[in-house]
């Protein structure tokens, strides 16, 4: 691969980085869907300051507004509004880290919520006090919630012998918190009656009781996010990104990674040049990138640049075995994928799509990014749908956090 390559590579990979950071690394796709429903965030159209929660039927391409009173502004004191961190587990929504502020007594902090669909029920579970906390991170795991997050001495409400990390679970179903002081992170999964942990440079598992720590070998450092697939766990086999280096450079090339975690075994091959991605079920699926071709989609003359698409407007997929790629999906030029990360629910991948639109600015035309939609993939039928932008449509919602 060509230099050149290499380095669109790097790049993109470094904003889609920041993206798939945004939305929740890893295994969290099942972690936001509900009676076929995906959840996101994006901005609300009225005022164009704060983002509420949606919900996308993967089915219909339909689009809703998951606050269920209809006369809320979604501002403030609306918990679907402007959401850090969300998870959907059953039928409880987890928002793990809300910020509040109180206009009167001008004091902000932050609370873990719970909010249950059914009954349409909110509590806070639990209050990490006042004058804003580090957060940290949030996994489901094994039907728990996770966290760990930064406390102080200082304002400490709750009985903490020391400052620091703290460590908790929370069972979301039964609604009970515990705190879990002998555990240092918190788990990415749990198999063979072990919990795995997973950070940028190391696999290690330990017992229930976060004891008898033992490490993997892993031959290269963990990409960060790990896109996982635990499709042969049964084997204990695991996948994962991680990246290395080109032996006669210092360019970081991705690897996806196959590893048993229960011989330490492993092999590896080298990803192919893509914009993203979703391992799903023994595929890598993404969005190829082409740097000898370039499709022309106009000029920006603000910025003085050109508009290209070099992705061709393809979904493909590579077996995790190894083998050749094939197009699944080929909409053609237009359709200009965008950096926001593949979600997989229910065996369906969602991939958004970007739109521009130009406009006057400054007496130059400028073009800007807008709309966008939604492509929903069947990996099983191999059948798809294009729905198109949700932006003026009734109850009308840009997908700021999903465009180009
Ligand atoms: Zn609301």
């Amino acid at each position: 691969m060509k230099r050149f390559a290499f380095k669109i590579l790097i790049v993109l990979l470094l904003i889609l980085t920041s993206c798939v950071n945004s939305d929740s690394a890893a295994a969290s796709s099942e972690n936001r869907y509900l009676d076929n429903c995906y959840m996101y965030m994006s901005l609300r159209k009225d005022d164009g300051i704060g983002a509420v929660l949606n919900r996308f039927n993967i089915n219909t391409g339909e689009v809703t507004v998951l606050c269920p009173d209809p006369l809320c502004e979604h501002r403030n004191d609306c918990i679907f509004s402007t959401v850090n961190r969300f998870y959907v587990f059953k039928n409880i929504l987890i928002l793990p880290f809300d910020y509040h502020f109180d206009e009167a007594t001008q004091e902000r902090w932050y609370e873990a919520v719970r909010y249950d669909f059914v009954t349409n029920e909110t509590k806070v579970f639990l209050n990490y006090g006042l004058s804003g906390r580090t957060m940290s991170d949030f996994s489901i795991v094994d039907g728990y919630l996770w966290g760990k997050y930064l406390m102080y001495e200082a304002d400490n409400p709750y009985d903490k012998p020391t400052e620091g990390y703290r460590t908790y679970r929370y069972d979301i179903i039964a609604d009970e918190l515990e705190y879990m002081d002998d555990f240092v992170d918190i788990p990415t999964f749990i198999y063979d009656n072990r919990y795995y942990f997973i950070n940028d440079i190391m696999i290690y598992s330990t017992d229930l009781s976060g004891n008898d720590k033992i490490e993997t070998d892993i031959p290269v450092p963990i990409w960060t996010p790990a896109q996982l697939d635990m499709s042969e766990m049964d084997n204990g086999y695991l996948y994962y990104i991680g990246y290395g280096s080109d032996p006669d450079s210092d360019i970081r090339i991705e690897y996806i990674i196959r590893i048993n975690l229960l011989t330490g075994e492993y092999s590896q091959f080298q990803l192919p040049q893509l914009w993203n991605f979703r391992i799903y079920d023994g595929f890598l699926y993404y969005i190829p990138v082409y740097d000898e071709y370039q499709y022309y989609l106009g000029h920006d003359d603000f910025k003085n640049k050109d508009i290209v698409n070099n992705t061709g407007g393809k979904l493909m997929r590579i077996p995790l075995s190894g083998g050749e790629p094939e197009t699944v999906i080929d909409l053609g030029d237009e359709y200009l994928p965008s950096y926001s990360a593949i979600i997989e629910v229910d065996g369906k991948l969602i991939v958004d799509y970007g739109g521009f639109d130009t406009h006057e600015m400054f007496g130059v035309m400028t073009w800007y990014k807008s709309g966008g939609g939604k492509i929903v993939y069947d990996t099983v039928s191999g059948e798809y749908a294009v729905y198109p932008r949700t932006w003026n449509r009734p109850g009308g919602f840009l997908h700021e956090q999903n465009v180009f």
